[in-house]
């Protein structure tokens, strides 16, 4: 027994060292944890690649109320996570405008913006007309039926968040490691997190989790000398029947993505496809862009779960998983750190 009025901490073992494991690290050691996070590399990182849209409003797909209900509590919690990290440049946008092309993808956008209003009667979601848009944005194309502005919900720089998030957690105390971890029972720990995205599944302890990935190539483009500035808000447009993104970077914009059924955990080759439909929907969007640099081409893997929730909860007495957010990785991380953290306790 320690003696009386001396502290004790508790040592959490966190395996994965994404946008879900790194926030759940940082929320635990701000609770008292002493943390280590075992992680195997950027290779498999799908937060390495996402576009960083912090998707509420935008995400919101008929027949998913529960996990639009989930989106708008971490949506929430964004402001005090980000105030936790310090860095003001990982907000690179603060609004969005949702662009329907013709009246065909409008509808469709009446559609799931109707849906999220029954949902959530406070959303923060007007009808825009095209000239507004273009008002707003003045690199849209004029070949715009409408939509809608959708205040608040901006979007993050993936990358400068994970370093933030690494940084933050280095502060606090984390250790990281770098390791491929195959069992739970290998790391050390009162407790262990597993939040290995789409590892997870493969790591023995976890027991039986089916996970899909859902693959998707994404561009990054910078801007030249000459070129028109990138937008302030993200642009989500319905693009003659097809999802495009363009969200803003502090020297360029990213601009997504496709999704498929991944033929495999390794299946991360971008398609040629995708990303020729990509370069042709956003030079249509915004033509402005066609004289930006392509300086990335990829492709990641979404951990999604059988049935589109996030998987949060403890497994065991000493294990807890926390994995398949699929699309909303990045937007659901304050959502799981705190629950995970509600888990701990
Ligand atoms: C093209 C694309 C665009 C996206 N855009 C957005 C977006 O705009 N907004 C949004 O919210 N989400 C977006 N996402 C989804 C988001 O990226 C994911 O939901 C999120 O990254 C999941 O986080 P994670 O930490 O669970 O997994 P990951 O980010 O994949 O991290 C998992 C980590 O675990 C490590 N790991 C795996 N197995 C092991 C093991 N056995 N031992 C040790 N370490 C291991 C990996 O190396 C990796 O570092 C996008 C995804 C893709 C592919």
């Amino acid at each position: 027994m320690p003696a009386k009025g001396c502290i004790v901490r508790r040592d959490l073992s966190v395996v994965g060292g994404g946008v879900i494991g790194l926030s759940c690290a940082l929320a635990a050691a701000d609770r008292g944890w002493s943390v280590t996070v075992f992680d195997a590399g950027a290779q498999r990182r799908a937060a390495h690649v996402a576009g960083g849209m912090l998707g509420c409003f935008g995400e919101g797909r008929p027949g998913e109320d529960a996990l639009l209900a989930v989106a708008a509590e971490s949506a929430s919690a964004w402001p005090d996570f980000l105030a936790r990290l310090g860095d003001p440049a990982v907000r690179v946008a603060d609004d969005s405008l949702l662009v329907a092309a013709s009246s065909a993808d409008l509808a469709e956008l009446d559609d799931q913006v109707s849906f999220v209003r029954a949902q959530l009667p406070d959303a923060t979601i007007t009808a825009e007309s095209a000239a507004e848009m273009r008002r707003a944005e003045v690199t849209l194309t004029r070949n715009i039926a409408g939509g809608y502005l959708a205040s608040g919900e901006g979007a993050v720089d993936n990358r400068r968040l994970l370093d933030a998030l690494r940084s933050a957690a280095e502060e606090a105390g984390v250790r990281f490691v770098t390791a491929e971890i195959t069992d739970a029972a290998e790391v050390p720990g009162d407790q262990v997190l597993v939040a290995a995205g789409l590892g997870t599944p493969q790591v023995t302890s976890v027991g039986e989790l089916p996970m899909r990935g859902e693959k998707g190539e994404i561009l990054r483009l910078r801007r030249t000398r000459w070129a028109v500035p990138p937008p302030a808000r993200v642009i989500r447009a319905r693009w003659h029947g097809r999802p495009l993104y363009v969200v803003p970077r502090a020297d360029g914009v990213v601009v997504g993505a496709t999704q498929y059924e991944a033929v495999g955990p390794d299946d991360r080759a971008p398609q040629a496809g995708g990303v020729a439909d990509l370069l042709a929907d956003a030079g249509e969007l915004m033509p402005g862009l066609r004289t930006y640099e392509l300086v990335e081409v990829a492709a990641g893997i979404r951990p999604s779960s059988a049935d589109g929730l996030p998987v949060v909860r403890r497994i065991d007495d000493r294990v807890i998983v926390a994995t398949g957010h699929g699309r909303n990785g990045i937007a659901l991380a304050p959502w799981t750190a705190n629950r995970v953290a509600g888990l701990l306790t």
